[in-house]
């Protein structure tokens, strides 16, 4: 696809978004097309307050997370979803991961399958994108970060090389890592995001939006994720004083009830 076709794409997302539901496309909103894995999986716990480390397992090679929360007995661990293990059964790993989760959380696995995805992409109740970019400038991992095997074969189905091109692929001993965003002619990260467009009404949009990686659609985890990073979208919601915040309890409850 031509810079010229590109940027056409990129108008037609615009208007038919801002035509459509009435609101711009912003970095940081909508739902995705991922279903369950690792890495949605992943996004879901840390939505659900769980926090993440990983260690190396030097006989095998393989880095594992090891997600936990304060108020809970226990750990869920699995292999980090943003390597490709070739001796690994990635859909394997994603049962044992979901099983641990759900007794952890007193869930049945398939009700926390039924809700994961969904709820790792939504953001906390009160969001309101403002089109800033900020997101996209201030957090390097964003477009400088890595990539799960899932967003990648999700591109490929696609057949987005225009994408794809910009994909780092590397081949380690057992396993192959993909990062964002690689310029091909020289193999070097971009200084930025290369996909963050001027939109024509003002603010700055994702000039792939509708395929931009789990990472940008995730965002933010929470509010306070969002304070900490600049962002302007809960700047018109309060927070309720006296302990009775609403921070991100709204709509991923009721995902959760419905
Ligand atoms: S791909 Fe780039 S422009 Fe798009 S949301 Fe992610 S960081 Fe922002
Ligand atoms: S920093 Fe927040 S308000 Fe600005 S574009 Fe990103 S998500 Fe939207």
């Amino acid at each position: 696809m031509s810079e010229r076709q590109d940027q056409d794409r990129f108008q037609e997302e615009v208007s038919r978004d801002r035509g459509g539901a009435g609101q711009a496309l912003g970095p940081g909103m909508g739902q995705g097309p991922f279903g369950l894995c690792l890495s949605t999986l992943e996004k879901f716990l840390l939505k659900r307050g769980f926090t993440l480390r990983e260690t190396c397992d030097r006989l095998t090679g393989v880095v594992w997370t090891v997600c936990g929360r304060a108020d809970l007995p226990g750990e869920v661990r699995y292999p980090s979803p943003a390597y490709h293990y070739n001796a690994r059964d990635r859909g394997a790993d994603l049962e044992a991961a979901l099983a641990a989760a759900a007794a952890l959380l007193g869930l049945a696995p398939e009700v926390l399958a039924a809700q994961a995805a969904g709820v790792a992409l939504m953001p906390p109740a009160g969001f309101a994108c403002r089109l800033c970019g900020s997101c996209c400038t201030s957090m390097p991992d964003a477009f400088r970060g890595r990539l799960s095997y899932e967003e990648v074969a999700w591109w490929r189905s696609l057949g987005l090389y225009r994408i794809l091109r910009l994909v780092g692929v590397e081949e380690r001993a057992g396993h192959t890592l993909y990062t964002a965003w690689k310029n091909p002619k020289t193999g070097k990260f971009f200084k930025r995001c290369p996909w963050l467009r001027a939109l024509p009404g003002g603010g700055r949009g994702c000039g792939i939006y509708e395929h931009r990686p789990l990472k940008c659609r995730s965002f933010p985890i929470t509010r306070e994720h969002a304070e900490w990073s600049h962002c302007r979208a809960f700047e018109h919601f309060p927070v309720v004083p006296d302990g009775g915040e609403r921070r991100g309890e709204g709509r991923e409850a009721a995902a959760e009830e419905g």
